[in-house]
């Protein structure tokens, strides 16, 4: 069975505090939450990988980078079809075709995919396409958006926001169980300090206490939380040894091309050597690294 700190110890005292956390906190299901993605199970002894590219830029490009990272051993497919860009004049992604190829790539891999949602009024498009519903950093108290996706039926991966306590983090998780849908995956994904020599600065004390506070599955976003693909292995394996459950991480066939987030995406070889080196320190933590079971359909 695979060790995390929420498992083998429980600080009683921190998780009464936790009051109006009725939803969330971990009393409500000691054991942990297991949510099952087509096939792929979060939460529980396997560490899940999410891999792939910060925006769909084309069919080519996807389709490129998720037969790639599939090789490698990556069980859930992202890219952003909708993108957040403190630039309106950035690249804002290609909205429906992204979706498109997405189920694309999807029917071509097998891979459930995982993509932001930015606004309520794109909510239901996005869910007849995606597996996964993806409430980003700057949309973590969006509370529209929050009570929207607690109403669908779809696994939400809700990420923290860049300025938020876990305190804040764990209630914005508690509107969306509120709303009657309990499939969320959390994501710390790094936080705004006064540091600035990386993007953010990824709180890896975040794992542990989300792990003590809650019962819902913890992944890290080692590339929005560091903004270097170099310094990305390195804090996967700490994520990975610090009791997340899981990873999401950017790849990129062509990193200097990228319409987003080039500097922090893994190319696929990177990729695959990051999923060698996992492996073992997986499996110190009596963990594997879950494997997609589904077949392509196309
Ligand atoms: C992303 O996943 O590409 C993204 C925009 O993430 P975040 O919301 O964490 O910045
Ligand atoms: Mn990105």
């Amino acid at each position: 069975m695979r060790q995390h700190p929420g498992r083998y110890h429980r600080d009683e005292k921190l998780i009464a505090a936790q009051g109006s956390l009725k939803l969330v906190g971990r009393p409500m299901r000691p054991g942990g939450t297991l949510i099952d993605v087509n096939g792929v199970r979060i939460g529980g002894d396997d560490l899940v990988v999410i891999a792939g590219p910060c925006a769909v830029e084309s069919e080519n490009q996807l389709l490129t980078i998720a037969k790639a990272v599939k090789a490698s051993g990556a069980s859930i497919l992202r890219g952003g079809a909708y993108k957040p860009r403190t630039s309106p004049y950035a690249f804002q992604g290609l909205k429906e075709e992204g979706l498109r190829i997405l189920a694309l790539a999807r029917q071509e891999t097998g891979l459930p995919v995982a993509t932001e949602v930015l606004d309520t009024r794109q909510l239901d498009l996005v869910c007849r396409y995606a597996d996964i519903i993806q409430v980003g950093s700057r949309s973590m108290q969006n509370f529209a958006i929050l009570e929207e996706v607690g109403k669908c039926g779809k696994t939400v991966l809700l990420k923290r926001g860049m300025s938020s306590t876990i305190e804040e983090f764990l209630l914005a998780a508690e509107y969306i169980m509120k709303g009657g849908n309990s499939r969320v995956i959390l994501c710390e994904r790094g936080i705004r300090t006064f540091e600035n020599s990386t993007r953010n600065t990824l709180d890896l004390n975040a794992v542990p206490m989300l792990k003590q506070l809650t019962h819902l599955p913890v992944i890290v976003d080692p590339s929005h939380g560091t903004g270097r693909w170099w310094m990305v292995p390195w804090l996967s394996k700490a994520a990975v040894a610090v009791g997340a459950d899981g990873l999401i991480l950017e790849v990129h066939h062509k990193p200097h091309d990228a319409l987003s987030d080039g500097p922090q995406s893994l190319t696929p070889d990177s990729f695959d050597q990051l999923m060698r080196d996992l492996r073992p320190i997986a499996h110190a933590l009596g963990a594997e690294i879950a494997h997609s079971t589904l077949v392509p359909v196309g």
